[in-house]
């Protein structure tokens, strides 16, 4: 089995490394680039969601790199989501390709397809060795989770903020050197290690945001044209509603109640939205409120065109907004957003924040 899963964000990182580790072989998906999104944009339905498209790109690149099992994680509810792995396999048989899929559907789908699945992938003979490698994929996930947001903390503090820049494009071009978990946690420790280093501006308050929304959107960082490096080098500091560590938390490791910070959202969400709307739409309208009561200056929510769930939650955003004072801005990206324009409507939200901050200070 020669596998492959889809990039998004830094989720590559802990995936190849643990399953290297597992005695897999992996064929790691290339880095997000225009070329993956050409691919996927030619070979999918226009008016499907953004995610599959950029998947479908990273596949065939994958592909032809040799890979032959994809993994995915499944879904349910009412949200594209849950029909991604047999649209992407109807087009990659299309396309001509034999490829196997190994979906990881939630628990609540049934426990013996799920168990014999994670048997295959981990290579495990009985549960011992499950728990042992759960164990080691949640140490690595955590822990390139944790190098992205001190990135994004240093960028914001840092007095040179392309310091920072310099020190992940050399972790990220060092990632495909490593083999198995020991020498890509030496790589991560050695990556922290140039990051604390990094010189910052003492007595600062970065202006703080909160990016919530669509969860591929919101950790892809080519899908979201940078948008963690483009507010740091404005001086912004940015927290992610939604992260790799955040999805396990709360889906795997505290099942079946929850994590104890999605449950909180899910009841700050409720005046607002009572039921599920499907993706994370119910989690975006919750992650705004909590942001607001933290005494973040503000949010952005970004979503693929055609999002279902978020949608809906930005249909509900104003009326948040209006509620807590809270400024929030929407971006809906696709395979045709403009580098400039957007980057223009970011720099004005900015000004804004900062406006509403010295007023508030002079009051
Ligand atoms: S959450 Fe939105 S973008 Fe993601 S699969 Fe569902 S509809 Fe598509």
């Amino acid at each position: 089995m020669k596998l492959t899963f889809p990039h998004m964000g830094n989720v590559y990182i802990a995936a190849k490394a643990f399953f290297e580790e597992l005695g897999q072989e992996v064929i790691p998906p290339p880095r997000n680039s225009n070329k993956t999104l050409e691919i996927g944009t030619k070979y999918s339905q226009e008016t499907i969601c953004l995610p599959l498209k950029v998947m479908i790109g990273n596949f065939v690149e994958t592909i032809e790199r040799g890979a032959d099992t994809i993994l995915l994680t499944g879904s349910c509810g009412p949200c594209r989501y849950g029909y991604y792995s047999v649209l992407e396999k109807n087009i990659l048989q299309d396309l001509g390709y034999d490829v196997d899929f190994v979906v990881l559907d939630p628990i609540g789908e049934g426990i013996d397809k799920l168990k014999i699945n994670v048997y295959k992938l981990f290579n495990a003979r009985n549960m011992k060795d499950v728990m042992e490698a759960a164990r080691l994929g949640w140490k690595l996930i955590k822990k390139a989770d944790y190098i992205t947001d001190l990135s994004n903390e240093k960028r914001a503090y840092a007095i040179n903020s392309y310091e920072v820049d310099v020190i992940m494009d050399n972790y990220y071009k060092e990632v495909e050197n490593t083999f198995g978990a020991k020498e890509m946690m030496d790589l991560m420790d050695s990556t922290i290690e140039k990051l604390n280093k990094v010189k910052t501006k003492k007595d600062y308050y970065p202006v703080r945001i909160g990016l919530i929304g669509e969860i591929y959107t919101v950790i892809e960082p080519f899908v979201n044209l940078e948008i963690e490096r483009k507010l740091g080098h404005m001086g912004v500091l940015v927290e992610k509603s939604l992260t790799p560590t955040i999805w396990v938390e709360h889906h795997i490791k505290s099942f079946p109640f929850g994590s104890k910070i999605e449950r909180l959202k899910y009841e700050l969400a409720k005046p607002y939205l009572k039921t599920g709307v499907g993706g994370h739409g119910r989690e975006t309208v919750g992650s705004a409120i909590y942001y607001a009561r933290r005494g973040f200056d503000g949010a952005i929510q970004l979503l693929p065109l055609n999002c279902m769930p978020e949608i809906v939650a930005k249909s509900i955003l104003p009326k948040v907004s209006k509620d807590y004072d809270f400024p929030i801005m929407t971006l809906i990206i696709d395979e045709m957003t403009g580098e400039a324009g957007y980057m223009t409507r970011i720099e004005a939200f900015i000004d804004l924040l900062k406006r509403k901050r010295r007023k508030a200070v002079n009051e």
